[in-house]
């Protein structure tokens, strides 16, 4: 049980790259980076707008002179100073990660970076090899990742629970971009533009995140050859905005992955269902602290959070009892202790002996993108991954 006490010895001095006033995704980068006394926001270029990115800096609490008007002066006035920042969160829009993470890396700083890591292969085995070459750290926030019951998936399948493995459903499907909302919205507007998007839109945006999922509860996820399919159904789109994907693994199983915007009615719509010769468990985000647990013959159960049942690596996350719900916060919150720990660890010359999104997760990301638009701009071809 999480109960507050410090996990390091000094918060790590932390710092801030977007994430700014009316973002979608900063304050809960904030929110779980401080939760537990592992990081001080000390640092931070908040937003494309300068003044703006000053203003909401100084609003939280941010020293006025350590508000800097973007990440190249931000690096360059930090390495001057003796209580320089340690790591940064990567919180922008999609195509300026490769060059701020390569950045930060090469200023000798660990990393947390949104996804997608980038938008090449090339550029995440550049970056791989720089973080490792420097000994840094670098997670990436597939947040709901760091939820228990995510662990608890992780532990079943470990256990042999379910048996073979034999199929995995993935999908993340919401409904929300089902006009061209982008029209009146700039933060919708970038995810549409390859420019600042890339290759994709939801395979990317979406897709990413239950495939991890995927990656994280089950050890030998190994994808052998992929299919997908892509299209913009709301016209004048120029990235898909539903996506199809099949997969065969090299363990023999096969997987699915269905990425949406415009799955009508559906407010997020991120599940997993993994089966087994034995029995099957399913995980949705929108009722997280459940776990389907189906075993072939029987009544259907349904597993808690916090439950005593549970395995124990699942219950060692947990901040309340169970029947109390713990959500997308927590989860974050779970996953920047961890990404805190492994930075301390490596600043003594040590490695993490626990998993978390790190910059693996995030290449294969890339990885699976590339892949995934190189299929269905052939035709919905099998590509060998
Ligand atoms: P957004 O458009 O809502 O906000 C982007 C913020 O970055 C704004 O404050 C903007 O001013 C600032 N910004 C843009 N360019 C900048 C630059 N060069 N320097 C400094 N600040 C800059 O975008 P968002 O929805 O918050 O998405 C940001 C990133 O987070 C994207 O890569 C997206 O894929 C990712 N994201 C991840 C999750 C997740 O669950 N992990 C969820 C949503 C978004």
């Amino acid at each position: 049980m999480i109960n507050g006490e410090k996990t390091l010895d000094r918060p790590i001095r932390w710092a801030m790259i977007g994430g700014g006033r009316g973002s979608q995704i900063g304050y809960i980068h904030r929110s779980s980076a401080l939760r537990d006394h592992s990081f001080e926001l000390v640092a931070g270029a908040f937003d494309i707008n300068p003044e703006r990115g000053k203003d909401f800096g100084i609003s939280i609490g941010v020293d006025p002179d350590r508000c800097y008007p973007d990440y190249k002066t931000l690096f360059a006035e930090e390495a001057k100073r003796e209580d320089s920042i340690e790591a940064v969160s990567i919180t922008t829009p999609n195509a300026t990660h490769y060059e701020i993470c390569k950045a930060a890396l090469e200023a000798g700083m660990h990393v947390v970076c949104e996804k997608p890591l980038c938008f090449k292969t090339e550029e995440a085995e550049e970056l791989v090899k720089l973080a490792e070459a420097k000994g840094l750290v670098v997670g990436v926030t597939y947040g709901y990742s760091g939820h228990q019951m995510i662990e608890q998936a992780r532990q079943m399948i470990i256990h042999g629970d379910l048996g073979e493995i034999r199929l995995i459903n993935m999908q993340f499907a919401h409904g929300a971009y089902n006009t061209a909302i982008e029209k009146e919205n700039p933060a919708i507007k970038w995810r549409m533009n390859p420019q600042f998007a890339g290759p994709s839109c939801v395979i990317a945006d979406v897709g990413t995140h239950p495939l991890f999922l995927a990656e994280a509860i089950i050890p030998d996820f190994e994808i052998d050859n992929l299919m997908c399919s892509r299209k913009a159904f709301v016209e004048e789109r120029e990235l898909e905005d539903n996506a199809f994907v099949i997969m065969n693994l090299k363990s023999g199983a096969q997987a699915t992955m269905w990425a949406s915007a415009i799955n009508c009615g559906s407010l997020h719509g991120q599940k997993i269902r993994i089966i087994g010769s034995k029995a099957s468990i399913e995980w949705w985000d929108e009722h997280p602290n459940q776990l389907a647990y189906e075993i072939e013959g029987e009544p259907a159960r349904v597993l808690e959070r916090g439950a005593a049942y549970l395995y124990p690596e699942a219950l060692a996350e947990d901040r309340i009892s169970a029947g109390h719900p713990e959500g997308l916060f927590d989860a974050w919150s779970n996953l920047y202790r961890r990404f805190a720990i492994a930075m301390d660890l490596a600043n003594k010359g040590e490695k993490a002996n626990f998993w978390f999104p790190d910059i693996h997760a995030g290449a294969q990301g890339v990885k699976w993108v590339e892949k995934c638009v190189e299929s269905a701009d052939q035709g919905a071809i099998w590509i060998k991954y």
